[in-house]
């Protein structure tokens, strides 16, 4: 038996909360800004795969701006791939000099080697390709295949990331790859031209679109972003993951000289600040002074038995992941010494006047100016054309 038959209501089908023209819609505002207001930069100008790679390499830790001497200088020294892949790594890191995230030259020295040996020089085309060479993660290799290749894919880094999170009001959790932004990404470049699309998203979101504080009222695709139009704060979109405090390192440096020599060593070519050259010295020991430490790490280091003449200041230096504190000394020898190793290490004397064309951490560099005052010798011009100051402020290693 069957019941009364029930009347049903006219079917209401609710609003998808992304409906594919909001994708579209974005698409198009989006390529349309770029292409009225793209902010000129050298790595517009060129097609050439190898140009538009160093470039977002060296876009990747550093803002465009302090970025544009170096890819100039890097270019000058290094004009092609097969230029970079013959060359020294240790030219490669003096060409670094300053641009600090050394790993990423390094990478990008062993990419250029690969791409030589083993694609007769030519980088690859396609994205997966690239991701198996040295440095190339998902983000690079998406970017290069797309800006230097015209491949249709959606390269997401931080800016690029939240600003499709906050368009289309999706929280970018989990592989960045396989998320439904990705998804939404690959929607709104449709057949508009890769190159374009994804350097207008990138330039979006560090002109409109920043971290903090978006310029919403101004953005060219406010219209069509559901932050703006659906949140009350689309700066606090998406919520931000609380960071830690980065640990705090305390080192003693030592720097000892012989005339106008000055005692350096190279670091190992792999781990941090790999290949470059520093003065000895390491971490302070639990309850250690600085001035103990010094002497002790001196000795460990080099083999050389040392007096600390006098206290030459203190050296605050930010890397990625610590915050180091360097207590700097001025050194009298004691004796002779016994050639020494550590960690791979070898220690040499290097005259003052070949210091500049080595390449050195930032936190070295902020210790010449001690030096050039011991010595007497003129003021030291750093790669950059820019004289060494005396430290001040951290910077990046
Ligand atoms: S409207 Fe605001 S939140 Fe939306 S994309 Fe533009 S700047 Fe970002």
């Amino acid at each position: 038996m069957t019941g009364p038959r029930r009347r049903r209501g006219p079917t209401l089908a609710l609003p998808t909360p992304n409906p594919p023209q909001r994708a579209e819609d974005f698409g198009a505002r989006l390529v349309a800004w770029f292409e009225r207001e793209a902010m000129d930069r050298p790595w517009r100008r060129t097609s050439d795969p190898y140009r538009i790679w160093v470039a977002e390499v060296l876009l990747q830790q550093t803002r465009v701006e302090q970025a544009l001497p170096y890819y100039e200088r890097f270019l000058d020294r290094f004009p092609t791939l097969a230029d970079l892949a013959r060359a020294p790594l240790g030219r490669v890191l003096k060409a670094w000099e300053g641009a600090g995230y050394y790993r990423r030259a390094r990478l990008l020295h062993a990419a250029a080697r690969q791409v030589r040996d083993l694609h007769q020089g030519k980088l690859p085309s396609d994205a997966e390709e690239l991701e198996r060479l040295p440095g190339f993660g998902p983000y690079t290799s998406r970017s290069v295949a797309a800006l230097a290749f015209g491949r249709r894919v959606v390269a997401l880094d931080a800016n690029a990331l939240r600003v499709l999170a906050r368009v289309f009001l999706l929280n970018p959790e989990g592989p960045a790859l396989s998320s439904p932004i990705e998804e939404r990404g690959l929607a709104a470049l449709g057949d508009r031209p890769p190159r374009a699309f994804n350097e207008a998203l990138m330039e979006l979101g560090q002109r409109f679109c920043t971290a903090r504080a978006p310029r919403c009222p101004d953005c060219p695709v406010a219209e069509v972003c559901r932050a703006r139009r659906e949140l009350p704060q689309p700066g606090d979109f998406p919520p931000r993951k609380a960071r830690g405090r980065r640990p705090r390192v305390e080192a003693a440096v030592g720097i000892l000289l012989e005339g106008d020599r000055l005692l350096m060593g190279r670091r190992p070519e792999h781990g941090l600040l790999g290949g470059l050259w520093e003065f000895p010295g390491g971490k302070l020991e639990d309850g250690e002074t600085p001035e103990r430490a010094v002497v002790r790490e001196f000795r460990e280091e080099t083999g050389r038995r040392i007096r600390v003449l006098r206290r030459l200041g203190i050296v605050e230096h930010d890397y990625s992941h610590f915050h180091s504190t360097l207590h700097v000394f001025l050194l009298g020898a004691r004796g002779t010494a016994t050639s020494s190793t550590k960690e791979g290490r070898s220690w040499r004397w290097v005259p003052w006047k070949e210091v500049g064309s080595l390449a050195l951490p930032g936190a070295t560099r902020k210790m010449l100016p001690w030096v050039e005052r011991e010595i007497g010798a003129p003021p030291r011009r750093a790669a950059s054309g820019k004289r060494s100051r005396a430290p001040r402020r951290p910077q990046d290693a």
